[in-house]
C-alpha cells in the first residue's frame, strides 16, 4: 500500500515511511492511494474473527490491508500486546450498550486515560517502539495539550524504549482529575511542562519549535497528533467492531454519531465506510464550536478566530478548525490535489474559508458520503445527561451528551445509531454536579489520584526555555 498527500505529492511511501512523520512535505495529509474493499465474505469472515478470537484479531485484519511493511506475526503481535482487557477493562474492549429503542454507546473510554484517544494511541506507542527500534534511532515527541490528547501520549508512551515525551498544557487550566492523570507519573520518559499561559501558547511553543528546523533534526522532535495517519487508521477498526456487535447480517445498516472536533474519530469512520463497511449515516456532533456543523449545513468552512472559539463544558471539541477535515475534502473532490491544495493552503489563509455551497459535488456529502450533522450547547448537554440517567441510569460524559443529542435528531427507524463514547464522565466531574447534583462514578483504580505527588516544571510562555530544558534532559 502506497501512501499520497492530499497536496498532490506523489513521492510513493509507504506505511513505516510515514508513521513517525506529521504533515506531508507539502503541508497535506497522507491517505492510502486507494480504500481497499471489504466484500461481503470478507466481512462474514471478519465477524467471526471478532466473535471468536477477539478484538486485536480484527484490528490485525483491518491494519494488515493497509500495513504492508511490518511482518504479519510481528503486527499481529503488536495487536494482540495492545488490545488487552487488562488495558481496556473488557474482553471485548469496545462493548455496545443500550440506551433506548435503536439508540446504542459504544464504549471506547476504558482504556488507561479513560478516554477515546487510548485506543489509537495505545498501538502507536507500540508502533513507535517496534519502528523505532528496528531503525535504531529515538524521538522525543513535543506536544501541546488541553487534556484528553497528552495523557493519553504519556500513557501510551511511558517506559516505551526510544521515546521521550514532552508535554505543554496551559499552568492551572486542566481539571484536577486531568492534572492528576498527568502529573503523576513518574517514569523517566515522561516531562510535563506547564506553560504560564493559554493552550493556544501551548500551541505556538510547540510550532515555534517545530519551525526552527535544525533544532528539530538534531534533537529529533516528533509529534502523536490527530493527523497522524495511524491513529486514525486504528480508529477505523472500532467502527467495524461496533457495525459487528449492532447486526446479525451483513444486510443491515447501522450509523455512527461522532461528537468531533478536530474530524479525527468522524474521519476514520469515513474511511471505514470508503471500504464498504454498511453505514448508513455518519453524524457529526459538535458543541458551540460549529466549525464542521456549519459545513454540512451551509457549505462554507469557516475557520474560527481565538476571540470566535468558545471554552465551552465539552472542551476537547473547543476547535478554531478542524485539522482532519482537508481528509474528507479530498475525497469529496474526486480526491483533485490542485483543488484542495488551494481550498486549504491560499484561501483559508487569505479569506479564513471556502464555499462549496454551490459545487454539485457538495451535495455528495450527504448524498454519497452519508454524512449529516448537528450541534449541542451547554443547555443541550446538562438536559441530556439528566435525562439519561433519570430515564436510563446511565452517566454519560459531556461530550457523549453531545452525541446522544444530536443522535436523537438523526435516528432513522430500524437502523441502529451507534453513539461514540469518546470519554468516561469522572474526566468532567464539575459538569456532571451541575447536571445531577451528583458526583460521577470513579473508577477504583483513580481514587485518590489527585493526592499523588507531581513530577511538572512551570514555565513562561516562551520557546526558548522550552528548548533549553529538552536540551537539557537529552543529553
Ligand atoms: C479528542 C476528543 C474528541 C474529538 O475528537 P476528534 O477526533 O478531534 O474529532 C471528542 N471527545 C473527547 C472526549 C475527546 O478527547
Amino acid at each position: 500500500m502506497q501512501y499520497i498527500s492530499t497536496r498532490g505529492d506523489r513521492t510513493p511511501k509507504r506505511f513505516c515511511d510515514i508513521l513517525l512523520e506529521g504533515l506531508a512535505p507539502d503541508g497535506g495529509l497522507y491517505l492510502p492511494e486507494h480504500y481497499p474493499q471489504v466484500s461481503d465474505a470478507t466481512l462474514t469472515a471478519w465477524r467471526n474473527v471478532y466473535h471468536r478470537q477477539g478484538y486485536s484479531a480484527l484490528a490485525f485484519e483491518i491494519l494488515s490491508l493497509y500495513i504492508d511493511d511490518i511482518p504479519a506475526a510481528v503486527l499481529r503481535a503488536l495487536c494482540a500486546k495492545t488490545y488487552t482487557a487488562e488495558v481496556f477493562g473488557t474482553g471485548e474492549i469496545v462493548p455496545l450498550r443500550h440506551v433506548e429503542d435503536d439508540l446504542w454507546l459504544e464504549a471506547l473510554s476504558n482504556g488507561p486515560t479513560l478516554a477515546f484517544k487510548d485506543m489509537a494511541m495505545q498501538l502507536l506507542g507500540n508502533l513507535f517502539e517496534y519502528e523505532l527500534g528496528r531503525r535504531g534511532e529515538s524521538l522525543n515527541i513535543l506536544g501541546a495539550t488541553s487534556g484528553d490528547t497528552g495523557s493519553a501520549a504519556e500513557y501510551a508512551m511511558r517506559g516505551k524504549k526510544g521515546v521521550r515525551v514532552f508535554m505543554t498544557s496551559p499552568h492551572g487550566r486542566m481539571s484536577p482529575f486531568q492534572q492528576a492523570q498527568m502529573f503523576s507519573l513518574m517514569d523517566d520518559n515522561i516531562f510535563n511542562i506547564a506553560i504560564e499561559g493559554v493552550f493556544d501558547d501551548c500551541q505556538d511553543i510547540v510550532k515555534a519549535v517545530s519551525n526552527d528546523l535544525a533544532f528539530k533534526r538534531q534533537y529529533k522532535i516528533g509529534t502523536v497528533n490527530s493527523i497522524n495517519w495511524a491513529r486514525l487508521l486504528a480508529q477505523v477498526v472500532y467502527y467495524f467492531a461496533g457495525y459487528i456487535q449492532a447486526t446479525e447480517t451483513n444486510a443491515q445498516k447501522v450509523s455512527f454519531t461522532v461528537p468531533s472536533g478536530n474530524f479525527g474519530n468522524v474521519c476514520a469512520g469515513h474511511v471505514a465506510r470508503m471500504m464498504g463497511l454498511p453505514i448508513a449515516q455518519l453524524v457529526v456532533a459538535t458543541n458551540e464550536n460549529d466549525v464542521l456543523d456549519e459545513f454540512f449545513r451551509t457549505g462554507i468552512y469557516r475557520v474560527r478566530g481565538s476571540a470566535d472559539t468558545h471554552e465551552t463544558s465539552s472542551p476537547s471539541m473547543d476547535i478554531s478548525k478542524a485539522s482532519n477535515f482537508e481528509r474528507f475534502v479530498f475525497d469529496l473532490l474526486g480526491r483533485d490535489s490542485a483543488r484542495t491544495a488551494d481550498l486549504f493552503g491560499p484561501q483559508l489563509a487569505q479569506a479564513g474559508r471556502f464555499d462549496l455551497s454551490a459545487d454539485p459535488l457538495f451535495a455528495q456529502a450527504a448524498s454519497h458520503y452519508g454524512f449529516a450533522s448537528g450541534k449541542s450547547t451547554h443547555s443541550d448537554r446538562l438536559a441530556t445527561i439528566k435525562d439519561v440517567f433519570e430515564r436510563h441510569g446511565m452517566v454519560i460524559d459531556t461530550h457523549t451528551a453531545d452525541g446522544v443529542k444530536v443522535a436523537r435528531e438523526h435516528q432513522q427507524s430500524g437502523v441502529p445509531m451507534v453513539v461514540l463514547e469518546t470519554a468516561l464522565p469522572i474526566k468532567f466531574a464539575e459538569t456532571i454536579v451541575e447536571a445531577l447534583g451528583q458526583q460521577p462514578d470513579r473508577p477504583p483504580k483513580f481514587n485518590g489520584i489527585e493526592d499523588l505527588p507531581k513530577r511538572v516544571v512551570v514555565m513562561p510562555a516562551d520557546a526558548s526555555q522550552v528548548k533549553a530544558f529538552m536540551v537539557e534532559k537529552c543529553d
